[in-house]
Formats: C-alpha cells, sequence, structure tokens
C-alpha cells in the first residue's frame, strides 16, 4: 500500500474512533479524562510500522500501559514470524526450504487458512504466493507475466498440495516450488491475538487498528459503541458509511488498496487462484464484520474474488458466523441484515436477507 494511502486511511478511521491522526511514532500517552476517575480512564495508545502498513492500538483502563505494550510486542513477533520479505521471518524459511515443523502460530494459521480454502471453493488460498511474485506484487517490480509463467504458477497455487502433520505439526509441499503467502490473514489473526492478549491483562475497553482493518474490544469508555468509517474505493478521505459496534473485527478488503498500471489498465493484488489474474469480480470493496478476526481477514479476501452473488450466497450459509459490506463497481451498496442496524450511509444501499 503506497504510504500516501496508508496515512489516509489511518487518518480516516481515527478521525472517527480514536483521538486524532498522530504522525509521530510510537507515542505514548496517559490521559485522565475530566469527570471521571483517574483508574477508569486511563488510556495508553501506541503506533508502529509493521507488516507494511501503519498500527495503531488504543487500551483503556487501569493496565492500559502494559497492555498496549504488550500488543506491539505481538505484532513484532508475529511480523517475525510471517512477513515474507523478511529472510529471518518462519515463513520465508518454510518456502525456501520447502517446508518445516511449524511454530504455534504458523501452524494455527495454516491450519484455518486449509479449511478456508476448501469452504470458499478455493477463492482464499495461501499458495498464491507464486502468482504474487509473478506480478511483481512482492518487489514492486510490477508487470503482467506471460501466459506460461502463469500457467506454471498456478500449477503451483494448490492448497490441496499441502502435506500437514497435525501431530508433529510438519509442513511439506506436494510440488516442488509451492510458496506460502499469509498476506490475506496475518493482519486479521495479529488483531485477534491482540484481542486475546488484552483479555488476560483485564482491559475491557480497547481498539486495534492495523492499516484501517480495525477490531474493538467491548466498547468505548463512555459505554457507546465504536464509529468505525468504511473508506470510499475512489477517495481515500470520504468513506461509504459509518458502522456501530462493539466486540468485533471490521475488515475491508478492496483492489485500490494496492496495484499499479499498465497500457492504461490497472491490475490490483486481490488474486483469483482460478485464473491467476487480479480478481475481477464486480466487487470494489468487501468489508467483512465479525468476533473473528483472522475470520473476517480471509473472508474479506475471499468474498472479493467471490463476487457479489456468490458472495451472499457464502454469507448465507455462514449468516451466525459473520456479517458484509459488499459495493460494486457501479457504486451499489449490499449489507447483510445482521449490521443494518448499525450501518449508516448517505448512500443507496440494498439490505440482504437470509
Ligand atoms: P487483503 O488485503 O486482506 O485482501 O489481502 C490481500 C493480500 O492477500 C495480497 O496482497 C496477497 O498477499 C494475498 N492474496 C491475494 N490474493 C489472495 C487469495 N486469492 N487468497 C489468499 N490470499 C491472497
Ligand atoms: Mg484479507
Amino acid at each position: 500500500m503506497e504510504l500516501r494511502k496508508i496515512v489516509g486511511l489511518f487518518c480516516l478511521i481515527g478521525i472517527l474512533s480514536v483521538n486524532g491522526c498522530g504522525k509521530s511514532m510510537d507515542i505514548e500517552r496517559q490521559q485522565e479524562n475530566a469527570g471521571m476517575s483517574l483508574k477508569k480512564h486511563m488510556e495508553a495508545q501506541k503506533e508502529i510500522f509493521a507488516m507494511d502498513t501503519y498500527m495503531v492500538v488504543t487500551a483503556y483502563g487501569e493496565n492500559a500501559q502494559s497492555a498496549a505494550e504488550a500488543a506491539i510486542d505481538e505484532i513484532q513477533r508475529l511480523d517475525a514470524l510471517l512477513s515474507i520479505g523478511s529472510e529471518e521471518s518462519e515463513v520465508w524459511n518454510i518456502n525456501k526450504n520447502g517446508g518445516d515443523v511449524l511454530s504455534e502460530d504458523t501452524a494455527y494459521l495454516l491450519e484455518r487458512a486449509t479449511e478456508l480454502c476448501k469452504e470458499t471453493d478455493g477463492a482464499f488460498d495461501i499458495t498464491i504466493y507464486p502468482i504474487m511474485e509473478a506480478w511483481g506484487f512482492t518487489t514492486q517490480d510490477y508487470q503482467v507475466p506471460a501466459e506460461e509463467t502463469l500457467k506454471t504458477c498456478l500449477s503451483l497455487t494448490d492448497s490441496t498440495q499441502l502435506i500437514f502433520d497435525e501431530v508433529t505439526k510438519e509442513l511439506s509441499f506436494g510440488i516442488e516450488g509451492m510458496k506460502l503467502d499469509f498476506g490475506g490473514i496475518a493482519k486479521g489473526y495479529t488483531s485477534s491475538r491482540i484481542i486475546d492478549i488484552w483479555k488476560e491483562h483485564g482491559i475491557t475497553s480497547g481498539m486495534v487498528n492495523l492499516g484501517g482493518n480495525v477490531q474493538t474490544l467491548g466498547y468505548k469508555m463512555d459505554g457507546s459503541e465504536w464509529k468505525i468509517g468504511i473508506q470510499s474505493p475512489e477517495d481515500e478521505s470520504t468513506y461509504i458509511g459509518v458502522l456501530k459496534i462493539h466486540d468485533k473485527a471490521v475488515i475491508t478488503s478492496g483492489g485500490y488498496e494496492r496495484y499499479f498500471e499498465q497500457d492504461g489498465a490497472m491490475y490490483h493484488h486481490i488474486i483469483d487462484p482460478e485464473t491467476g489474474y487480479p480478481a475481477e469480480s464486480g466487487l470494489v470493496s468487501v468489508t467483512i464484520v465479525s468476533s473473528d478476526g483472522t475470520l473476517a481477514d480471509a473472508l474479506s479476501t475471499a468474498l472479493f474474488v467471490m463476487g457479489k452473488d456468490r458472495a451472499l450466497e457464502f454469507w448465507k450459509l455462514h449468516s451466525d458466523e459473520f456479517d458484509a459490506i459488499l459495493m460494486t463497481k457501479e457504486n451499489e451498496l449490499y449489507i447483510t441484515e445482521g449490521i443494518k442496524e448499525n450501518f449508516t450511509s448517505d448512500m443507496s444501499l440494498e439490505v440482504v436477507n437470509k
């Protein structure tokens, strides 16, 4: 994601949900709000650049400071495991060696991702990395790959060829040259982990914003719901609507987040594993709302690939697990019934019922 866009997105969420858009890194503060007890109103906020994006965590309450610090530690720990670009990461080593005995986190993510690959009929596939490389998304040396190259990469994109022993946690690749990419799920897992850690710290109110992907814990300190702006795909400084939620992850995928242009065509980073090309599903933005951040992240990517009709069919089968906001390239907005009371927008929208 371009820096400009990251800052824009960060500010947008900031305006609506945290206390402004600080640009300095690693700020620490503790505040006492007027008219309320000191103990109840401790706030600790920290920022960090990790996983290719700006992140801000805000915890409230007695243990806010240590909770915010623990959140930053967790981000750094998971970044070091899952970052594909870093030569020391676990994923980098797995890809280089064609497998490994996985750490607990990576094993968990691999299991969730392969299960979601099955459930989404292959729309979400963590073996997408060779295709990401072919398009230059991994190096920013962008190009439209030759058909032959894509054909080879497509043969390597197949999660059913991951050989994983659930007991020993040993992973190997069924086809030589396969590579993993947790980019479509890592941030959601990270926010979920932070929320779990905060609960262990006794935190009951907090918000994690990982480059516009948000997960909230409890309610705001005044007892009201968090207000999360959903960014417009066309204009990073405006939003398509505002969602009022508590205890939920709100995770958005859109082609606008990372793309390049060649010969007048735009190529974005969400790949259809069927074709090897950026998904042209008719959707420009997909937001998933769920109490499970890991699920929300994987599904935001998967439903973008599926397109509106398939995505809504999928939602009907799993409506107890998540809700969704879909925007088409014709600027139509669809919102599933579970969040219809929580979402306000100036745009006309269609509520989808089961
Ligand atoms: P997100 O922003 O969550 O939609 O994730 C996009 C990232 O997920 C891309 O930058 C790739 O690293 C990865 N990715 C792209 N296409 C897919 C796919 N079909 N399944 C799983 N991961 C994908
Ligand atoms: Mg995702």
